[in-house]
């Protein structure tokens, strides 16, 4: 029976299954260690070998890595959440692994697994917004999920002035840089405070100006890209998933009305998704057993 390992490398955590015969043998949740690209290698290669040697499985038939950034032909273009701003190429993992190695975008697995179980039985057309350390969507379109180079929302510049904000890409004014964790905690630092994302909330519900600004601004900037988004396609619904939509859906999710400012097609409903933290890793499952049937 296939073994397959899972991995959904996010900028905060990653989480790890390892999958025999769709009977989950272990699973992890760990912080993600990337100070730069061999780091990242190194890090998944560890995670690997432990939860192996935990389960006692000695051979993988595949292992499926998502990463937040695009990928093109098994190599990670960039990854901005994780700071690699250049292409990283996995198939080194194969020699030290002793199995194949596939990678994808983690959006672009996690709405295959919310095509499988979620929304996707009832509507078959629907973006998945990630709202978390980044900012993308995948995108299901008449029941097929789009591949490839697709639903960077995240990086759309929705602030042209000069005095913008700096986005994780290193470009100014993008989505991300107003409503995502990372660019929240860069607003943040801008204003000389070192808080995290979650910390951001925490000052915000004590009242602090500043963090009551960010949090303002994040859900203003969050109207205007989802309204980029249904202006660009006509979906049936938005499943909003990540740390930040998820935790904080009533702060930072705006309602239809506020999104209809910014669009002139017709405001779809915004839902958060049901299977939550399981989607990176079990489209990692999906994409893993693809590979095996080819
Ligand atoms: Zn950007």
């Amino acid at each position: 029976m296939p073994v397959v390992e899972c991995l959904d490398v996010g900028g905060t955590h990653t989480r790890y299954a390892l999958i025999e015969n769709e009977k989950v043998l272990v699973k992890e949740r760990v912080e993600t260690r990337c100070e730069n690209a061999q780091g990242l290698l190194d890090f998944i290669q560890e995670v690997c070998v432990r939860n192996r040697s935990r389960a006692g499985v000695s051979g993988v038939n595949v292992s499926c890595a998502v990463l937040p950034g695009p990928v093109r032909k098994g190599v990670l273009l960039n990854a901005p959440p994780l700071g690699l701003q250049y292409p990283l190429d996995f198939s080194c993992l194969e020699g030290v692994l002793g199995n194949a190695v596939i990678i994808e975008n983690d959006l672009n697995a996690a709405v295959r697994t919310e095509l499988e179980k979620g929304v996707g039985r009832t509507v078959d057309s629907f973006y998945l917004l990630a709202l978390s350390t980044g900012i993308g969507a995948g995108i299901v379109l008449n029941g097929k999920a789009v591949k490839g180079l697709a639903g960077e929302f995240g990086h759309c510049v929705l602030d042209a002035s000069s005095n913008a904000f700096l986005c994780a890409c290193t470009r100014r004014g993008c989505w991300s840089a107003y409503s995502s964790g990372k660019g929240l905690e860069m607003q943040a630092r801008a204003n000389g405070f070192e808080w995290s994302a979650s910390g951001v909330f925490d000052h915000a519900l004590n009242g602090h100006e500043i963090a009551c600004e960010i949090v303002k601004r994040a859900r203003a900037f969050n109207a205007r890209g989802l309204g980029v988004m249904v202006n660009a396609l006509e979906v049936q619904a938005i499943v909003v998933m990540g740390s930040l939509g998820l935790n904080r859906f009533k702060e930072v999710v705006p309602l239809p009305g506020e999104v209809g400012c910014f669009t002139v097609n017709p405001v779809p409903r915004i839902v958060k998704t049901a299977l939550a933290d399981d989607l990176g890793w079990e489209g990692a499952y999906f994409l893993g057993m693809d590979f095996l049937d080819r």
